[in-house]
C-alpha cells in the first residue's frame, strides 16, 4: 500500500504527531486530492483540544484545503483528474434531514465538517466529497486561495448577510486572520472602515490594507470613539474575547448590529437597556460561500497575507495562530501546485 505523511492528533489535548499512513481510497461521490496547501484555522483547535462531542481519534485536522484531484471514486460530469480545487469547513450534507429534503443543504441538521468528521488537509493526500468542491482559478496560488475557503468565506458571508451598505461606517474588532480579510472585503464593498486592535504595528498594516480609522484600545475607548464618528452600522467581532466584545455595544449606531464571527465560549455581559435604547442587536455568523468568495477575491484583488510553513511544522504554525502572533494566516505548504 502506498504511504503518505500526515499530521494527526491521537486524543483530545495530545500533541500533533507526524505519521506515515496509507493513502485513503475515495468511495462513491468522493475524490482523492493531492494536497498543495492547507490553512491553519482557529477551528482546528476543536480537534486539538477535543471540543466536539463524539469526535473520533486519531484525526487529521485542516479545513482550508487546496489540492489537485488525482482520483475519482465515481464518475462525475463536472470534476476531472488534474483539476485544482478547494474544500472548506463544509464537508457534506446528510440528504435526509428536513432541510436537505427541502433542498436547503446549507442548513443541514447533521452536516459533515472537513477535518472533523473525516480527516482534513494537514496531510499529503485527503479524501473529500465531490459536492463540496470549489474550482480554484489560475489567478490564485494554492497558498493564497486556502485561507479564503474558511476565513474568507466567513468574513465575506458576514458582511454580505448584514444590513450594511456602501458608505456606512463599520468596525472590525481584532486584526488577525479573519480581521485582515474582513477589512479588505469591507473596503472593496465601499464601506467606511474602523479597525479596533492594539499597537502601532497593526495600525501600519491596517492602514496599508485600506482602513480609514484605527482605534488602538491601549490608548482609547473604542465604543466612545465610534459614537463620536456617528456610531457603527455594524461591528464584526473576530477576536475571541467576550469582555472586549461586550464593551463595543455602546459604539453601535441606532439599529446597529454586533456580529460575532469568532469561536468563544465565555459568556458575555450585556444590559438589555444597551440594546433597547438604540434598537441594537447582537448575532452570530458562521460559514459562507467558498465559490462566491473566490470569485469576489479574484474580481477585486483581495489576497490573504500569509506565513508559510512546511507540513512538518504544523505545531509551530498552530501555536503562532493560537497566540495571535501570525501575520495574518498560517498556511501549510504541502506540495507544489
Ligand atoms: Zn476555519
Ligand atoms: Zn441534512
Amino acid at each position: 500500500m502506498p504511504l503518505m505523511k500526515a499530521i494527526q492528533v491521537k486524543a483530545p489535548g495530545a500533541d500533533f504527531e507526524l505519521v506515515q499512513k496509507e493513502i485513503p481510497e475515495p468511495k462513491e461521490h468522493e475524490v482523492l486530492l493531492k494536497v498543495h496547501a492547507c490553512g491553519v484555522c482557529h477551528g482546528d483547535a476543536i480537534v486539538k483540544q477535543g471540543y466536539f462531542p463524539g469526535l473520533q481519534y486519531p484525526r487529521t485536522p485542516g479545513h482550508e484545503v487546496v489540492g489537485t484531484i488525482v482520483k475519482l471514486g465515481s464518475e462525475s460530469h463536472y470534476w476531472k483528474v488534474g483539476q485544482r480545487v478547494g474544500v472548506g469547513w463544509r464537508g457534506g450534507h446528510c440528504m435526509h434531514c428536513k432541510s436537505c429534503l427541502k433542498g436547503e443543504f446549507w442548513a443541514c441538521e447533521s452536516p459533515l465538517a472537513t477535518g472533523i468528521s473525516s480527516d482534513g488537509g494537514y496531510a499529503e493526500y485527503m479524501v473529500t466529497r465531490m459536492d463540496v468542491l470549489t474550482a480554484i482559478p489560475e489567478e490564485l496560488s494554492s497558498v493564497e486561495a486556502a485561507p479564503l475557503l474558511c476565513a474568507g468565506a466567513t468574513t465575506l458571508g458576514a458582511l454580505k448577510s448584514s444590513s450594511v451598505k456602501g458608505g456606512d461606517l463599520i468596525a472590525i474588532q481584532g486584526f488577525g486572520g479573519l480581521g485582515h480579510l474582513a477589512l479588505q472585503f469591507a473596503v472593496r464593498l465601499g464601506l467606511k472602515t474602523a479597525v479596533i486592535s492594539r499597537g502601532i504595528d497593526k495600525e501600519v498594516l491596517a492602514r496599508k490594507l485600506g482602513a480609514n480609522i484605527y482605534l488602538d484600545t491601549n490608548k482609547v475607548n473604542a465604543a466612545e470613539e465610534l459614537i463620536k464618528l456617528g456610531g457603527a452600522r455594524a461591528i464584526f467581532c473576530t477576536a475571541p474575547n467576550s469582555k472586549a466584545i461586550s464593551g463595543l455595544i455602546d459604539g453601535l449606531a441606532r439599529g446597529g448590529q454586533l456580529i460575532i464571527i469568532t469561536f468563544v465560549n465565555e459568556p458575555m455581559q450585556i444590559s438589555p437597556t444597551q440594546l433597547m435604547r438604540a434598537v441594537r442587536s447582537v448575532s452570530g455568523w458562521v460559514g459562507g460561500n467558498a465559490a462566491d468568495t473566490i470569485n469576489f477575491s479574484v474580481l477585486t484583488h483581495v489576497v490573504p497575507m500569509v506565513e508559510v510553513f512546511p507540513l512538518e511544522q504544523a505545531a509551530v504554525a498552530f501555536e503562532r495562530m493560537m497566540t495571535a502572533k501570525v501575520h495574518f494566516r498560517a498556511v501549510l505548504k504541502v506540495s507544489e501546485g
